[in-house]
């Protein structure tokens, strides 16, 4: 199934949807009519809800759809939102997860090239979420430096602690695409990665989520990237030093993960600040993110002084 999170003209309440390529429907509006018991509002109701109410949903869906004589929401009339549009906790995010972009931060910084031994983690407030299609706005006076990373999002499905490999995959619900924008300068001169990352809306994230069963390997995707038309980032999940499997194993040790926890898995190599010039995302650049099997991201930037 492919879920997403939208709202309406002149409502902005927002609704579960689950899409197809072109369009969605509004979960709770198809279930109306028939004798379906409760059906989840929000998308974070439908995880927090269990595998078993997955399937029902699923099972629902698969029977109903086909036969909804109902609206179906063209892509381009809806308001789309994150599908989870405020997380409970900080998004989780593991840094330096590719080879090549450890590669090109050590030759732009002139540093001996070191991989990680153990995932490097950080996080993104709450605050920093923002749909797939919003603007998303900076103050120049805050920061000149603002760049991309085109990442594989995580949602946990079934929490846990100390979660072995074998069994991590089995504690995912879906996977979306995920934008981590990094204002490089807040990054370094504050030390800490949270506050360079978790500028409002430098959290990008949807169009929808999908689930593990449609989506299969997540360690075979192609992770996209581009500024203003042009290829920035082309790498593949493959290309993690740590996949999703063992990214749940080290983030779980003595840490409960919960359901509708999102984790951020690296970004490839291509981003703004190793380049010769480094490129930063101005006012009026479009990004769009892409992930193989989910979909893509269209945001534009806005820089006020
Ligand atoms: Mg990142």
């Amino acid at each position: 199934m492919r879920y997403a999170t939208f709202s309406v003209d002149g409502d902005p309440t927002p609704r579960l949807g689950v899409a197809d390529q072109t369009h969605i429907v509004d979960v709770q509006a198809l279930a109306a009519p028939l004798d379906a018991g409760a059906v989840p509002g929000t998308l974070s109701e439908l995880i927090s809800q269990g595998p078993e109410a997955w399937q029902q949903m699923a099972e629902l869906l698969r029977a109903e759809l086909p036969r909804y004589k109902g609206t179906r929401h063209a892509f381009t009339d809806v308001q789309w939102q994150a599908p989870i549009p405020r997380p409970t906790k900080n998004v989780m995010c593991v840094g330096r997860n590719y080879k090549g972009h450890i590669e090109e931060g050590a030759r732009a910084r002139g540093e001996a090239v070191k991989y990680p031994e153990v995932p490097v983690i950080f996080t993104k407030g709450p605050t920093s979420v923002s749909g797939p299609f919003d603007v998303i706005s900076y103050e120049r006076s805050v920061t000149q430096q603002v760049d991309w990373e085109a990442e594989l999002g995580i949602v946990i499905g079934v929490g846990g602690r100390n979660i072995a490999r074998a069994d991590a995959l089995r504690h995912v619900f879906g996977y979306t695409v995920i934008n981590d924008v990094s204002a490089r300068d807040l990054q370094k001169n504050h030390v800490q990665f949270f506050k360079g990352k978790s500028l409002d809306g430098f959290c990008p994230m949807g169009p929808v989520v999908v689930t593990t069963d449609e989506f299969g390997d997540p360690q075979q995707k192609n992770v996209i990237c581009r500024v203003n038309g042009v290829v920035k980032q082309d790498g593949n999940t493959r290309q993690m030093i740590f996949p999703v499997d063992v990214i749940i194993e080290w983030m779980s040790k003595g840490m409960t993960l919960e359901p509708g926890d999102i984790i951020a898995t690296g970004t490839p190599d291509g981003v703004g600040f190793s380049r010769t010039p480094p490129e930063y995302l101005e006012d009026g650049t479009v990004m769009e993110t892409e992930i193989e099997g989910i979909g893509t991201m269209r945001n534009v930037f806005s820089v006020r002084q």
